[in-house]
């Protein structure tokens, strides 16, 4: 038995499916789902809302360092996510916040206030933690590692559809172009860009339903122990 909380770490680009997966797994084992991509959107949203300069560095970590954010497991285990005690879960999948968290993303001052409290979470608590550096920086020393991947075509129709799914009105290829280019972003910052750990354990989930990727990683992390 292991007297330490539980770390499980899930990286990958957007629309590989990493939140979906986070979340059933978390569900089925009791443990908490760690969105970090949430706390990102969430300084976003108020580095934007604050009309902050979004190039000036020493400002946004100063923003990072003065704001709390918190995330709470609401009704049916969905995600609630609350800035400076104001509920903001919507907002922050807006495309502009979305198009925007490469400035507070690639920010180092932000980042290690970032870690820090995500660090200190994993500290408390059994988590499935999912981001783009939880294992390579966040959690180096996580308990299971995994790595989620999918064909960027298949990521690209996956995005589209969830968002005309929730009544939203999307050009596909809009969606195509903003995932591109938030791809080469978040592969190529300098402070904890999207990498695959050593240690990681890669799932293309490109021909898999969701069940059978919820199994998979379970299967691991309990043969992992
Ligand atoms: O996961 P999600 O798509 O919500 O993340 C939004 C953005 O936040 C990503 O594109 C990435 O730039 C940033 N992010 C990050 N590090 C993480 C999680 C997200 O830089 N651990």
């Amino acid at each position: 038995m292991h007297n330490a909380p539980i770390v499980v770490a899930i990286d990958g680009p957007a629309g590989a499916g990493k939140s979906t997966i986070a979340k059933e797994v978390a569900k089925r084992l009791g443990f908490m789902y760690l969105d970090t991509g949430a706390m990102y959107r969430s300084l976003t949203l108020k580095a934007l809302r604050e009309k902050i300069d979004l190039n000036d560095e020493a400002s946004l970590t100063a923003l990072a360092r003065s704001t709390r954010i918190d995330l709470k497991i609401g009704d049916h285990h969905a995600l609630k996510v609350l800035l400076d005690g104001q509920e903001v879960t919507e907002e922050i999948r807006s495309p502009e916040v979305t198009n925007n968290t490469f400035y507070i993303a690639r920010t180092a001052g932000v980042r290690d206030v970032m870690v820090e409290q995500q660090r200190a979470i994993g500290a408390k608590t059994n988590v499935i933690a999912e981001g783009r550096d939880i294992g390579t920086v966040v959690f180096p020393n996580a308990f299971c590692k995994f790595y989620l991947d999918a064909r960027f075509e298949e990521r690209a129709n996956r995005r589209c559809k969830e968002m005309s799914e929730k009544g939203k009105a999307v050009a596909c290829a809009q969606v195509q172009q903003d995932l591109q280019d938030r791809d080469t972003k978040d592969l190529t910052r300098k402070v904890g860009p999207l990498k695959i750990a050593d240690d990681a354990i890669v799932i293309d989930s490109t021909n898999m339903s969701i069940q059978d990727v919820v199994q998979k990683v379970i299967d691991h992390i309990q043969s992992h122990g």
